[in-house]
């Protein structure tokens, strides 16, 4: 794989504001700057046969279908989506993961097959991650008040909480399917993942309608399916980190073999509220217990499989740059791009 490094100069000052997930207003503006990507970056001349976004797995979902386009296909991308919702979601009282929370400590759960593969592909990465990415990182995530009103914890309770944060004491039993967390207070948090595997699932719905080219967009987890026009590679914008959405601070060229190539983002500006003039943001050290602070502002993955994509640009941001390079390097297939605090852009 290829090295290069562009120095760019600092985009300007942070963006100011509370929590940012302000539905109606990120929506529509979503929907204008989707409308952009495509075509701008998608192809100038390309036609969207059919195109359309809903708000599922807590964020904005938009499928383009360049040819063969068919309502239905449409359809089931969105029943399917939500059936993973209802699956995966710490929101939902009756999903999977939030039974396998409600009973930490206490007993094993029997899950659906996809989530117990799920499950045992985050226990994966958190492995391959020496601990960086790691699915019980619930505790903290609610203590933080990310799934709902956030602040910045006192550091006792951040202390308290450290303790159940531990994917080690992640029980799989492969015959039954079913997950136990060992202590009580455990909880399982998959936003790190679920949109990646969520987007393949997309992607296989697609390609198995035998539609040759196709966009997905799941909350910044992008899919691009089949060839561009012309046989070109696709063009995919990354988020500049300062910028306002849809202002993209490099574009990757993503070749798709005729299958399809994942390009996902994790950043410090995705989520986050600030409290004492100071900006907090959502992706969290499992050793401290605080938003990870490094010189990073991005990482971008690109791989075939959205899962991997989405797994391994949360731990990359979590592990840093020279030690995620590592685990990057030990990986066949995938290329990554970091963009850094002081406006550098490097890519392997
Ligand atoms: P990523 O880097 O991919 O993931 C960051 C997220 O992973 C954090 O938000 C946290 O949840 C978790 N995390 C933090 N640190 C770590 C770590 N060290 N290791 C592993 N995981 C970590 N959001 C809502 O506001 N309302 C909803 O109803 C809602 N429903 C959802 C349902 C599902 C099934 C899923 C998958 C997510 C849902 N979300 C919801 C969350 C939402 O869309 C998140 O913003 C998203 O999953 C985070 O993705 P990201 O690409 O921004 O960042
Ligand atoms: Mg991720």
């Amino acid at each position: 794989m290829g090295y290069h490094e562009i120095k760019r100069p600092r985009a300007g000052a942070l963006r100011r504001g509370g929590f940012v997930y302000k539905f109606s207003f990120s929506f529509i503006l979503f929907l204008i700057c989707h409308i952009i990507f495509i075509f701008y970056f998608g192809s100038c001349t390309q036609k969207v046969n059919l195109s359309r976004a809903e708000f599922v797995l807590g964020t904005n979902c938009v499928v383009s279908l360049f040819e063969n386009a068919n309502v239905q296909v449409l359809k089931d991308v969105f029943v399917r989506l939500r059936e993973i919702d209802n699956l995966m979601s710490v929101n939902i009282p009756a999903s999977d993961v939030s039974r396998i929370n409600a009973a930490a400590g206490v007993e094993s759960v029997k899950v659906n097959e996809d989530v117990f593969e799920l499950i045992a592909m985050a226990v994966y990465f958190a492995e391959i991650s020496g601990g960086a990415f790691d699915p019980t990182i619930g505790p903290i995530v609610n203590l933080w008040g990310f799934n709902n009103n956030p602040s910045v914890p006192l550091q006792e309770e951040i202390d308290a909480v450290l303790k159940l944060v531990n994917w080690t004491d992640i029980v799989l039993d492969s015959d039954s399917t079913t997950v136990f967390l060992k202590k009580p207070g455990m909880a399982l948090d998959l936003g790190a993942i679920a949109k990646g595997y969520a987007a393949d699932e997309t992607a296989k719905i697609i390609t198995n309608a035998g539609i040759n080219r196709a966009i997905v967009n799941l909350g910044g987890n992008i899919v691009v399916i089949g060839k561009n026009k012309d046989d070109r590679p696709w063009r995919v914008g990354i988020q500049d980190p300062n910028g306002e959405r849809g202002s993209y601070i490099e574009v990757v060229e993503v070749s798709t073999n005729d299958s399809y190539m994942s390009v996902v983002t994790s950043g410090a500006y995705e989520r986050f509220f600030e409290q004492d003039g100071k900006r907090y943001h959502h992706i969290f050290s499992p050793s401290t217990g605080y938003p990870v602070k490094n010189e990073l502002l991005s990482v971008t993955i690109i791989a075939p499989n959205s899962m991997y994509a989405d797994a391994l640009s949360t731990a990359v941001f979590v592990m840093g740059y020279e030690i995620g390079l590592e685990l990057i390097e030990s990986i066949e297939g995938i290329e990554a791009v970091f963009v850094f605090e002081d406006g550098v852009i490097t890519k392997f």
